[in-house]
């Protein structure tokens, strides 16, 4: 039987796996792998976790307040719960500097998507144009996906933008707030979609309302933030728990891969890895190893890989990210209304931006306020805090939130390399330089966002509007763009790297291009495609 070896559990990884399995490969796939703490009264409501939770502070802010977030701070509204500690918790050995660009990373059994906010967005031709091979051998695979995740949502006035698949389930009840917004986008539609060329619509999410083999419905418990113990809300670790069961897969965490090794011909023969806690050493022999360890630590691995290969490590351009801009707005026709905490959390809508260039539509995640964390906002509220607790009573049904998306361009300022020290450790330096054109791109789209929104009959409080560091989208993509022909630093069209033959990256490394929408739903995608087109029987 053939044998891959794959670096990494998160959602490129685990649909490469799959893909690989069910094409009669043997699979290991070696990992760091921390595990998740057990939900907590996983029946309960978000309400009645707070009424009933032995140490709801404890829960909510942590023991040492990690979860809060401080007046003074970086003008987030959202910080993550302490028990999703594990996910974004840093590996020693793995050493990183960055230069205009704030680096996350995950070692967690499913990555970084343990913690996102599920949103599965499909790209359209015009955005796969830099992709080199023809758009549908890599759209139909959001119907293979969507299969296997669960993903609902509609096609509405928004598929223009985000086209339609198979396996599309319905989306879930909209929450009120949300049901009001798209009431005002019904009857706004002709000003919005002719002046500002504005669109609005259900988003997509990969979550869904109906039991599906062993996860449960969404309930609308309210606690998606706090991780949905439903499972109605899908992470990488559900398929990875599934993989387990399957024979021809082999699961080995507790290991940080440290590079692969090649032969003379510069293919890859053998991974090289040690345990996390005791460092023992751990060598495989692998013809084919598939790296899915998310860009950043993927690169490094390469880089690693190189430098012990050849004696140098070169410098990887082109890294991409999404810039994200925080739009705190204010539905005039909410004040003093109730809020229903028993809803789906996340953004229900979506709004999107037509430009005269396709490639560069403007993405916004629509969150209107229910069960959140309360102080970020309440702090960011000029006033004394009794004041600000007032407003924030009284307001907190009108809540909402726009997440504004921008698509991103390789440029050779953007780069990973490593800095090596005397004991052979490596860091792994991050550098970003936005575009010249950025400022600019930013202020005119936020103008047209804050009419949209006044056409919705909302106001964006000024002062609060907040533009987040490069980096804090997690959206890493392109330091080894996959091109039809190319230098070493490339892929071949199936992820390939053209320096170590058999050595694939099926995860964002490889994006020639980053449209403005979130990427994940294309990694998986992408990753299932390789694995068939590659490693088919
Ligand atoms: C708060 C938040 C919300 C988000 N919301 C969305 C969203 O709504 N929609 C969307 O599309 N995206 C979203 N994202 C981004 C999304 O989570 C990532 O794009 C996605 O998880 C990347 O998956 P990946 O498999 O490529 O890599 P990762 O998730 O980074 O997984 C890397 C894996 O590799 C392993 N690993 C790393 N290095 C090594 C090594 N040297 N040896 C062994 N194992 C290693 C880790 O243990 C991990 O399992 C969000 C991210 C965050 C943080
Ligand atoms: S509302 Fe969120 S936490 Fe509750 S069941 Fe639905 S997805 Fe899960």
């Amino acid at each position: 039987m053939k044998h891959v070896v794959v670096v990494g559990s998160g959602a490129s990884g685990v649909h490469f796996a799959q893909s690989a399995l069910d094409n009669g490969w043997r699979v290991t796939l070696v990992d760091v792998g921390r595990t998740a703490p057990a939900a907590e009264l996983p029946q309960a409501s978000f309400a009645q976790l707070k009424r009933e939770h032995p140490d709801p502070a404890g829960y909510f802010l942590g023991q040492r307040f990690e979860g809060a977030l401080f007046p003074g701070g970086k003008g987030e509204y959202y910080g993550f719960p302490p028990h999703k500690g594990y996910i974004f918790a840093p590996l020693d050995g793995l050493a990183l500097r960055s230069r205009g660009f704030d680096p996350l990373l995950s070692f967690a059994r499913g990555g970084l998507a343990e913690a996102w906010t599920g949103g599965s967005f499909p790209f359209t031709p015009d955005e796969l144009r830099d992709f080199p091979f023809e758009p549908e051998r890599l759209v139909r695979y959001y119907g293979v996906i969507a299969g296997r995740i669960g993903v609902s949502g509609a096609v509405d006035d928004l598929a223009r933008f985000l086209p339609g698949h198979e396996h599309l389930a319905p989306g879930l009840r909209l929450d009120a707030h949300s049901e009001v917004l798209l009431g005002a986008y019904e009857r706004a539609k002709p000003r919005l979609n002719r002046e500002l060329r504005c669109f609005v619509g259900r988003s997509r999410s990969a979550v869904r309302a109906d039991e599906r083999e062993e996860r449960h419905g969404c309930t609308y418990l309210g606690r998606c933030l706090w991780s949905c113990p439903r499972e109605a809300l899908y992470t990488p670790s559900i398929t990875l728990r599934a993989l387990l069961r399957r024979e021809g897969f082999t699961y080995i965490p507790d290991h940080v891969v440290t590079r692969v090794e090649a032969d003379d011909a510069n293919r890859v023969k053998r991974v090289h890895a040690r345990h996390v806690a005791n460092g023992a050493a751990l060598e495989l022999d692998a013809p084919r190893v598939a790296f899915a360890a998310g860009t950043l630590a993927s690169s490094k691995l390469l880089l690693d890989s190189l430098l012990a290969h050849g004696g140098a490590a070169p410098t990887l351009t082109g890294l991409m990210d999404n810039r994200q801009v925080l739009v705190p707005f204010v539905n005039l026709a909410l004040l003093r209304k109730r809020v229903e905490l028993d809803s789906y959390q996340y953004h229900q809508l979506a709004l999107g931006l037509e430009r005269d260039d396709p490639r560069h539509y403007v993405h916004g995640l629509v969150t209107t306020l229910k069960s959140a964390l309360i102080h970020p906002i309440v702090q960011s509220v000029p006033l004394d805090l009794a004041s600000a607790l007032w407003i924030f009573r009284n307001a907190h049904a009108a809540l909402g939130l726009v997440n504004v998306n921008f698509h991103d361009e390789r440029r050779e300022s953007c780069s990973l390399s490593l800095e090596t020290a005397r004991d052979e450790s490596s860091t792994l330096l991050v550098r970003y330089e936005p575009a010249a054109q950025e400022p600019e791109r930013i202020r005119s789209t936020l103008r047209d966002v804050k009419r949209a929104l006044r056409q919705l009959g909302c106001f964006a409080p000024p002062g609060m509007t907040h533009v987040r560091p490069m980096g804090a989208s997690v959206h890493y993509a392109g330091v080894l763009p996959m091109q039809r022909e190319g230098g070493d630093l490339t892929t071949t069209p199936h992820g390939e790297s053209r320096a170590l033959g058999g050595l694939y990256f099926v995860d964002g490394s490889t994006f020639p291009f980053l449209p403005a929408k979130n990427l994940t739903f294309t990694l998986m995608a992408n990753a299932a495609r390789i694995a068939d087109e590659a490693f088919g029987r």
